[in-house]
């Protein structure tokens, strides 16, 4: 079944989307199911699941951090875990960014990352405000073993998909305004919003990446964020 749901949304998808299966909570059984299916990029929310499904599929798919960077910064920066990610698209505080900076410096490699957007503000409390994310940005590019390639979003996860367009809308916006600042070192290429409920509007309004773990894996996801 999770084959042939991933097959499905491949085909949906345009060519140039990123598919990231958020895994949460999925064991490896499932997760190289759905690498059968076609996906290329996990998604994961906890550095120690990651860790633990990290073993049995290892390279099979990239592997992206999707949880909360604050909630368990020891275990992200820890080297074994910074190994594992080929990105980390939740970084919303310069405390992570020079944290994950410092010890990707210590284990020669260039992290990927993009800056989570808290675009709903009251409705959600990770990412940062809109109006602080240029700050941080332009704060974080000097730093050089991490490289910022984007924006992430969440939005509500549930209730009517329209609800989410004024928040993927104005992350685009933001998106945008960045990329026409040409910092130096910044490539705007990701812009990572949408779930299962809401990746249709996520598309048309400018996503490039999204994040769907329920009509991959089914009903059993447990809310994180
Ligand atoms: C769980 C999760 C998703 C996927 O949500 P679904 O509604 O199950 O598709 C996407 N992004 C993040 C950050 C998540 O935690």
């Amino acid at each position: 079944m999770i084959k042939e749901n991933v097959k499905s949304i491949l085909t949906e998808l345009p060519k140039h989307v990123v598919l990231v299966a958020a895994a949460k909570g999925k064991p490896p059984e499932d997760i190289l199911e759905a690498i059968d299916g076609g996906i290329t990029v996990i998604g994961e929310n906890y550095c120690r699941e990651a860790k633990r499904v990290h073993q049995v599929v290892g390279n099979r798919a990239r592997w992206h951090y999707i949880g909360i960077p604050g909630r368990e910064k020891h275990d992200l920066l820890r080297r074994k875990n910074l190994e594992i990610f080929d990105m980390i698209e939740t970084v919303d505080s310069w405390d992570i960014a020079s944290g994950i900076d410092r010890k990707c410096g210590e284990i020669g490699k260039v992290m990927p990352i993009l800056i989570e957007i808290n675009s709903g503000k009251e409705v959600q409390k990770s990412g940062i405000l809109p109006e602080n994310a240029e700050a941080l940005i332009k704060k974080t590019s000097v730093l050089r073993n991490l490289k910022i390639m984007g924006l992430m979003t969440m939005g509500p996860r549930f209730g009517d998909p329209e609800d989410s367009r004024p928040y993927f809308k104005k992350t685009k916006e933001l998106f945008d305004q960045i990329n026409r600042l040409n910092i130096p070192g910044v490539e705007m290429k990701y812009l990572s919003m949408g779930m299962t409920n809401s990746y249709r509007v996520a598309l048309e309004e400018g996503a490039n990446t999204v994040r769907i773990g329920t009509k991959i894996f089914g009903e059993t996801c447990a809310l994180t964020q």
